[in-house]
């Protein structure tokens, strides 16, 4: 799949410049679109990947985490933290960088920035999810929480689904009307609410995609109807969820990988062996999505190092024979593998 570059000791390195321009040159909705199909694809072969829950290092404000997974040909992995307090400070609540490397020989093929293409294959996977679990014709989505994933998955569910029309929530107001002024530029219909109750009205997707570090409830049973499919991204952590108990006792739940979920989703809530169902399985047909128009739909979305692996495939596919990588002069290349102290012993 990954043909190895011909000069193995500099590695491709994608800037956060660099990402931006290649979104713009493909499109982002072409983007959305590709990536998308790249995350089905390798949901399609979810036993062929070595499976582990993320490694994680919680502190008091945040989280600092590894998500390492491999296929037959490539190993990737991504580093990425969560901190909620950061955005007040002025920083990025969610960054992050990724490598994939050959599993042939273990060198790097790919070092790449990971904040904006995070935020690209969350609303991607988001999207592609929906696809199964969402009402059809769904063109209504309710958006709890307009931070920096906000714009990304509206263009996701907009570029997979047909979403034309968004109703806004935040508990910061700001964070709402930069939402707002961002989608309208991008052709949707914004609805700009005063409560997370008003949001979610009429909407037939609830995407909920707050950052609190504690069990928060931004919607509760009484707020979801029948037929609902919600989107639930902020709850990613021990301690750290959005819905309340009774709206997951009453939904079918779709997660990535149990394992994981069990730990940091929404789910966290429920007994370890709660009936839930793998998104994999939907997506090859061995396990249902959506059965009717009456049932209500939970992704309890975590995000899983897949998605990441499917992200930078892709990525490493697009950059072939074009500038938007830079050669990283990354690894040591004696000219005799066993002299790497002459090596440096003459570079002195
Ligand atoms: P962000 O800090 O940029 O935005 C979060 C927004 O939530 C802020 O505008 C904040 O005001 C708002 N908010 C907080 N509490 C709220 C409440 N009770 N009601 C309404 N709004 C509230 O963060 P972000 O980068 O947009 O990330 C959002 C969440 O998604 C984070 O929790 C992050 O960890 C999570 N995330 C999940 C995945 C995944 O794969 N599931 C991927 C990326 C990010």
């Amino acid at each position: 799949m990954t043909p190895l570059p011909s000069d193995l000791a500099y590695v491709p390195f994608v800037s956060v410049e660099n990402m931006m321009r290649l979104v713009h040159e493909t499109g982002v909705e072409t983007f959305l679109r590709e990536l998308a199909q790249f995350i089905e694809e390798d949901f399609k072969r979810w036993p062929e990947f070595d499976k582990t829950p993320r490694i994680a290092s919680h502190s008091a404000d945040g989280v600092i985490e590894l998500m390492p997974t491999a296929d037959a040909e490539n190993y990737g992995f991504k580093y990425v933290n969560g901190h909620p307090k950061n955005m007040r400070e002025g920083y990025q609540t969610v960054t992050a960088f990724g490598v994939l490397s050959s599993v042939a020989n273990g060198y790097p093929v790919l070092l790449t920035e990971m904040t904006v293409l995070t935020a690209l294959r969350t609303a991607a996977t988001s999207a592609v999810v929906a696809t199964y679990l969402a009402p059809k014709n769904s063109q209504v989505m309710g958006m709890i929480g307009n931070g920096a994933q906000c714009e990304f998955q509206a263009l996701a569910f907009r570029t997979l689904l047909g979403i034309n029309t968004v109703r806004l929530y935040d508990v910061d107001p700001s964070a709402t009307d930069k939402a707002a002024r961002n989608l309208k530029a991008q052709g949707f219909e914004v609805i700009k609410c005063q409560s997370a109750e008003d949001a979610v009205e009429g909407a037939q997707i609830i995407t909920t995609c707050t950052a609190d570090k504690q069990y928060a409830t931004i919607l509760t049973d009484n707020m979801v109807g029948s037929g609902q499919h919600i989107n639930a991204i902020g709850g990613d952590c021990p301690g750290k969820t959005e819905l309340h108990k009774d709206i997951l006792l009453r939904s079918d739940i779709f997660v990535e990988y149990p394992e994981q979920t069990r730990i940091e989703g929404e789910i966290q809530q429920l007994a370890q062996d709660y009936p839930v169902t793998e998104l994999w399985r939907v997506m090859r047909g061995e396990a249902e999505g959506r059965r009717d128009q009456k049932q209500t739909t939970l992704f309890d979305s975590v995000g899983f190092a897949i998605e990441d692996f499917s992200a930078l495939r892709y990525v490493h596919s697009k950059i072939q024979g074009t500038d938007f990588a830079q050669p990283l002069d990354m690894l040591a290349d004696p000219d005799d593998p066993r002299d790497l102290f002459g090596m440096l012993a003459r570079a002195k």
